[in-house]
């Protein structure tokens, strides 16, 4: 098809939402490890786990069968007014970029948490109320999880106490003010109102927090209230499997013009986007029925694909999470407070790591001022303001179509855009006044965090 017929947005209808996620694990050889006890290293069994998460959630989180799940009806009508989201040929950016590369981005961010986290959100809280739950407790680092839970959370009437990272908090009283208006309560973290963050507080005075630490604090006040259940917005298998709405949407709308993607691009914090946004092209390509690139963009402050172990790890600061096997910096790590706020988890999704050790994911790095420069070249021709997060698959996006330029080959490249900056000005200011620094963890300070993994047979 000729490229001129392509719209510079691409549409899909209502009707053509997907009616299913799809489950990527049942095309996976190896599949991702289970999740272990803390204190007794044997696998996770679904009755431990319900006293964590609500009971559908964990059946999605050890099903690595099920090919496909439908969505529930209540979820596709709350889906509908902000989906499908748009896929964007960016071609305001390949004119600027002068290449010959088609670039096509998948923009997730139309909505009020500003990100992709509410395609998750609204399914765990859809599960907590079929339960009978009162409410969920959860962590939130820049915030966008935890607003688009608190969202989630006010449209089925559930109670939503969300641990935000101390530095964001700081950083971001708007976000709180969000959240605080869907109805949820925000607590900053590490707090005195948990035992494990009075203990955090005491081991490290003035700690600025950490998503690791704000997840043990909500697994301990979910425990200690009776109708609660935690809910977590990134890493675990459910989550990837509720994202995969964004990869459906998106090669749903690419094979409606005979688009096929050379190779596809998402940051990389937790992994839920990019896992969401691979999952049905990594499935083609797993059952060898195409080929692909995958690409993972990480902050050069927390690489754990590029720089960790592929061990099993606590998910949580407190040690009171399951233990999973993934890609992890070790759960001691605290990042320096940068601004790729959501992109400071010490872990990556088994799904990922798994695929990542089996060779058919690659991943890199990005320091954070080369993002700052990509995001405001980007902002400055294709009109939306990104998050810092997404900006990271900005940059390696405009590095593959500048190589293109050079080799002359019209790849065609997508990308995950998956939120807006409105509430990350603070770095975006940093960035223009030239205060921004990058931040890159040594060998050593890894190391020493390695040493503290848990010991597993
Ligand atoms: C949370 C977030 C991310 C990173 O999380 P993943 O689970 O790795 O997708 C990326 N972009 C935005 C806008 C986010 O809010």
């Amino acid at each position: 098809m000729s490229d001129k017929k392509i719209p510079y947005k691409i549409y899909l209808a209502e009707s053509e939402m997907p009616e299913t996620w799809y489950n990527l694990r049942a095309d996976m050889v190896h599949k991702p490890a289970p999740l272990l006890h803390p204190v007794t290293h044997q696998a996770m069994t679904a009755q431990e786990l319900s006293a964590v998460f609500c009971d559908e959630l964990v059946r999605q989180e050890l099903d690595n069968d099920t090919r496909e799940y439908p969505i529930p009806q209540e979820i596709r009508d709350f889906y509908k007014m902000y989906r499908p989201s748009p896929l964007v040929r960016a071609y305001c950016l390949e004119k600027k970029l002068q290449t010959p590369a088609k670039i096509y981005y998948k923009f997730e961010g139309n909505n009020t948490s500003g990100s992709h986290k509410l395609n998750s959100a609204i399914a765990q809280a859809y599960y907590a109320k079929q339960q009978g739950l009162v409410g969920v407790t959860t962590e939130t680092g820049a915030g966008q999880w935890g607003t688009a839970l608190s969202m989630a959370c006010a449209y089925f009437g559930l109670d939503c106490r969300v641990f935000m990272v101390k530095v964001s908090y700081e950083q971001k009283p708007f976000r709180r003010e969000v959240m605080r208006t869907y109805g949820a309560s925000v607590t900053p973290s590490p707090s005195e109102s948990t035992r494990v963050g009075r203990s955090i507080l005491a081991a490290h005075p003035g700690t600025t927090g950490s998503l690791g630490c704000a997840i043990s604090e909500a697994v301990e006040t979910a425990a200690a209230h009776p109708g609660y259940r935690y809910v977590l917005g990134s890493v675990l298998n459910q989550v990837l499997l509720h994202q995969s709405v964004i990869g459906l949407e998106a090669k749903a709308a690419m094979d409606k013009y005979g688009i096929k993607p050379d190779v596809i691009i998402g940051c990389a914090g937790g992994g839920s986007n990019l896992g969401g946004l691979i999952a049905p092209f990594m499935g083609e390509k797993l059952r060898g029925e195409a080929d692909y690139r995958f690409l993972a963009v990480e902050p050069a402050s927390c690489p754990s694909l590029t720089r960790g172990v592929f061990a099993y790890d606590f998910a949580d600061t407190g040690m009171v999470c399951p233990l999973a096997k993934m890609y992890t910096l070790g759960s001691d790590f605290i990042p320096a407070p940068n601004h790729a706020g959501g992109l400071r988890y010490h872990g990556m999704s088994p799904i990922l790591s798994q695929l990542y050790d089996d060779g058919y994911l690659e991943a890199v790095t990005v320091p954070q001022t080369r993002v700052f420069e990509a995001a405001e070249q980007f902002a400055r021709v294709e009109g939306i303001l990104p998050a810092p997060e997404s900006s990271h698959a900005i940059c390696a996006a405009m590095d593959e179509a500048l190589r293109c330029r050079e080799t002359g080959e019209e790849k065609t490249i997508l990308f995950g855009l998956t939120g807006t900056g409105y509430f990350d000005l603070v770095a975006y200011q940093k960035f223009h006044d030239g205060e921004m620094t990058d931040y890159v963890p040594s060998d050593e300070e890894l190391a020493a965090s390695f040493a503290k993994l848990p010991k597993v047979e």
